[in-house]
């Protein structure tokens, strides 16, 4: 039977990412999403890494169960590193991507493109019943459009341009974002820690 990975999420199109990222592994992926009725896990460390240990050591301890949590977000240079952990509630609490990104975009008016430098973080975190297994990052840098292009992805990415295509990730789509993101580069990482992980843990 195949090792049950629950990965500390309720986002839809987050999960969807880490789970094309992870499908070559040998596990069975399943997400907070299946378990409804779990309490809320609250996210108030200061750093991504913080949330993203905090969330795997928490299911982790729940489901008696290796558990991955995930934190992410993107820093802008110019509102010094705004949103940064604050990401998904940046205008508040239940409040809409379009609102985030409407946000940002008042926020950075009339600024050249030199000052619109920002990066992608995304922090991983693996964890079993025992506690913590290990954590990785990963970064993607690029500018912050002057307004929103393109309609893949989620969050940020219809205002994220990665320069070398000079296009935003919602622009790109999925097949170039897996080849680059922040996530992926997280996850990449994630998969060696696994790996050695699931041959000592059969
Ligand atoms: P979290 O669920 O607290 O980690 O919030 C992550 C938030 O960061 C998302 O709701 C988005 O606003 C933003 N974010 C993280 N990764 C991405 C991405 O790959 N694309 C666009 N926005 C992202």
């Amino acid at each position: 039977m195949k090792k049950r990975l629950i990965v500390a999420t309720k986002n839809k199109k987050k999960l969807q990412e880490i789970k094309e990222l992870l499908s070559s592994l040998d596990l069975q992926v399943v997400s907070l999403l299946d378990f409804p009725k779990i309490p809320r896990i609250i996210e108030n460390a200061k750093t991504f890494k913080g949330n993203a240990v905090k969330k795997a050591v928490v299911t982790a301890r729940y489901f008696g169960s290796l558990a991955l949590g995930e934190d992410s977000g993107l820093c802008i240079d110019a509102l010094g590193g705004a949103p940064g952990v604050r990401s998904s509630r940046f205008c508040g609490k239940n409040k809409s991507d379009p609102q985030n990104n409407a946000r940002v975009l008042k926020l950075m008016q009339g600024l050249p493109k030199g000052k619109r430098k920002a990066h992608y973080v995304c922090a991983v975190a693996l964890a079993d019943k025992k506690g913590l297994v290990g954590a990785c990052e990963g970064k993607c840098f690029g500018i912050i459009a002057k307004g929103l292009k393109g309609v893949f992805g989620f969050g940020y990415d219809p205002l994220f341009i990665v320069p070398k295509y000079n296009k935003t990730f919602a622009q790109l789509g999925i097949r170039v974002k897996h080849k680059i993101s922040h996530r992926y580069r997280a996850l990449s990482k994630t998969k060696a820690l696994l790996s050695t992980y699931l041959r000592k843990n059969p």
